[in-house]
């Protein structure tokens, strides 16, 4: 590709996507590794309430929301107002609350993201630095879903030196195509820490 057309595609991917009612309408009933039907039917309602809100009440920019999984009802959760490239999750009282819970709870954590891009190296930050976090869920503001789950050999360590081994080869660049590229080959290879990413 030639570097005027590389540059192109990089504001394309790059670009804020109004939410729409179709994309909404349109996120897709997926079956996550380990889940069953109605947990299935649970997801794909919380990624389309992602949508839903980030639609009416955030201006099309980043909503995350953490949901204790063995609650089995999605009628209580955790919502964060993030910017267009960013959210605090913890500034929510609920939300801090369950990201901080040392029992044994799965922790759904799921934000859309208002460009077309995949997991950054902040989201899997938090993944790793939130324990009971299981499953995170990313959810393209046209409606397409990533995730990554923490498998039963996930390894906190390995972990944490294959983000830093990754991080390492974009250090001091402000170049987002750089990053953009290692967070990649974080993920292309973060089966060998335990994680599974779709
Ligand atoms: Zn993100």
């Amino acid at each position: 590709m030639s570097k005027e057309n590389e540059l192109q595609q990089a504001k394309v991917r790059n670009k804020k996507y109004p939410i729409t009612d179709v994309a909404i309408q349109k996120v897709p009933f997926i079956k996550y590794k380990g889940l069953n039907e109605e947990q299935n039917k649970n997801m794909q309602s919380l990624a389309k309430l992602v949508l839903k809100i980030a639609q009416e009440e955030n201006d099309s920019n980043e909503v995350a929301i953490t949901w204790d999984m063995g609650t089995d009802s999605i009628e209580k959760y955790g919502v964060v107002y993030g910017t267009e490239h960013a959210v605090d999750i913890c500034s929510d009282t609920y939300s801090n609350h369950l990201l901080h819970s040392v029992d044994n709870v799965i922790i759904v954590l799921l934000h859309n993201h208002p460009s077309t891009r995949t997991f950054s190296f902040d989201d899997v930050f938090v993944l790793m630095e939130y324990r009971p976090i299981q499953y995170m869920v990313v959810v393209s503001n046209q409606g397409t879903i990533h995730y990554l789950k923490k498998e039963k050999n996930y390894d906190e360590n390995a972990a944490g030196m294959l983000y830093n081994e990754c991080r390492a080869k974009c250090k001091g660049t402000k170049d987002v195509e750089k990053i953009y590229a290692s967070t990649l080959e974080f993920l292309k290879r973060c089966s060998e820490v335990g994680l599974y990413c779709q």
